[in-house]
């Protein structure tokens, strides 16, 4: 079983007390404190070695993570020593990458909507590539390039025309999709390349076809048109293009239920497909986020208050919720959960956890079977890693949690929790307020 079809992190081990990474997970709250995120180092070097040997057939693949799944120095450092690159959509996620000491040729600028200080910066920090989404960056990226004397290495950012949902795909002649170039336009920005946009030197193609994927078909079919995209721009104009950027996008276990394929199968059909379109294409690039970091990462919390309705459900609040997980209440994402301190209790009954936040939509989970729990346990919600941090806000002015690495019986904070000072820090009263 590949790690992203685990839904806890494999240190995890259930004895006297629930443990990850070798550390007991009651006293990290009590030492910590709670919402508290974890991540475990072996989980995340793990799924990372999974990768580099499902792919170590084709030599020629690049691993780029997406930092938009979690974007900690940390985690981009374990990442750096792990061999990969990293996909970055923002100033914020290139200055986290480059002050983690990353060699920027490695990094990738991807997004729908860069700004011209956001290319700048990039330009100044020469990362690896561009991921050209429009015709509107195109030119500013050109621009921009020129200015500084440089040449910009592109890909173009196209959409394959796949929409993938979380159980199966549709293929479509056309995506009605905010990213990319459709195909239809290719002809016209390649032209517009060739002809006027000198400081770019289109590389390649990139394309992502969505997230939480299940179906390893998609991506057979998705090597299959950017092969067909270059191998008619190797007719038509003459440009070998070098390089084919796949995106992320593997699915992992929040429940029981979902049911992900694993990184070989993933690899297998990237590797069938490239041999069946039989083209020259020297350097794959993979961007997987989630399945690299979900599975190492779980949120801790304490339990509160608790309500039952009569004749209906019974709440339980944890201390956390929708700013530190927004995606339950987002997409009504599913979660599963463990009651740290109650491992061998046999009394069971079903419960909803809710968050803390004054929104009713803010529940971690809906209906699952627990211990019966009481004020002050501690909750173990799994498969956190991604897009929780990542997306955290301060809804109701509440400190984010903080983040801890377990690894080997050790712990080490590698985000501090938020205190009340930075809070109010950028908060300013003009002084006509102040008579
Ligand atoms: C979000 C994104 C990824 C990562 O997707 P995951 O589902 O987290 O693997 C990769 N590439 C691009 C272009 C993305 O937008």
């Amino acid at each position: 079983m590949s790690i992203n079809q685990h839904i806890k992190p494999v240190t995890t081990e259930e004895r006297e007390n629930l443990t990850i990474g070798g550390c007991d997970l009651t006293e990290l709250a009590k030492r910590y404190g709670t919402p508290l995120y974890v991540i475990d180092e072996a989980t995340l070097r793990g799924i990372c070695k999974e990768y580099r040997q499902a792919f170590k057939e084709y030599k020629n693949i690049k691993m780029m993570y997406a930092c938009k799944a979690l974007c900690t120095s940390a985690v981009i450092k374990i990442l750096d020593e792990e061999g990969f690159g990293f996909d970055t959509v923002s100033a914020g996620e290139i200055y986290t990458v480059f002050k983690s000491g990353v060699d920027m040729s490695k990094v990738l600028f991807n997004g729908s909507n860069k700004s011209a200080r956001e290319i700048e910066l990039a330009l100044e920090y020469k990362v690896g590539r561009f991921s050209v989404d429009n015709f509107y960056e195109a030119e500013m990226l050109h621009r921009l390039a020129g200015e500084k004397g440089i040449t910009a290495d592109i890909l173009l950012r196209i959409t394959p025309g796949i929409e993938c949902h979380t159980h199966d795909y549709i293929q479509t002649g056309q995506t009605d999709s905010k990213f990319g170039f459709d195909l239809s336009q290719l002809d016209e920005i390649i032209s517009l390349i060739r002809s006027k946009y000198k400081n770019l030197n289109l590389k390649g193609l990139h394309a992502h076809i969505g997230s939480q994927i299940f179906e390893q078909k998609s991506y057979y079919d998705e090597v299959g048109i950017l092969a067909c995209q270059i191998e008619s721009i190797r007719k038509k104009y003459g440009i070998q293009l070098e390089e084919m950027n796949i995106g992320g996008g593997l699915g992992v276990k929040y429940t029981e239920s979902d049911t992900p394929p694993s990184v070989e199968e993933l690899a297998k059909a990237v590797t069938e497909a490239m041999h069946k379109y039989a083209i020259e294409i020297p350097t794959i690039y993979l961007e997987p986020g989630r399945s690299i970091i979900s599975p190492a990462g779980v949120t801790l919390y304490t339990a509160g208050s608790s309500k039952r309705v009569p004749n209906g459900r019974k709440y339980v609040a944890l201390d956390g919720g929708m700013a530190d997980n927004p995606r339950p209440s987002m997409y009504q994402a599913q979660y599963t959960a463990q009651v740290v301190n109650r491992l061998k209790s046999k009394d069971f009954e079903t419960v909803t956890l809710a968050g803390r936040y004054c929104e009713s939509g803010d529940i971690l989970i809906n209906d699952i079977n627990l211990p019966k729990i009481e004020a002050g346990d501690i909750i173990c919600i799994y498969n956190t890693g991604a897009y929780n941090y990542s997306m955290a806000s301060n809804y109701n002015r509440v400190e984010k949690p903080a983040m801890v690495l377990v690894n080997n019986s050790q712990s080490d904070i590698i985000v501090y929790r938020e205190t009340l000072d930075n809070l109010i820090m950028y908060d300013v009263i003009p002084d006509r307020l102040k008579k």
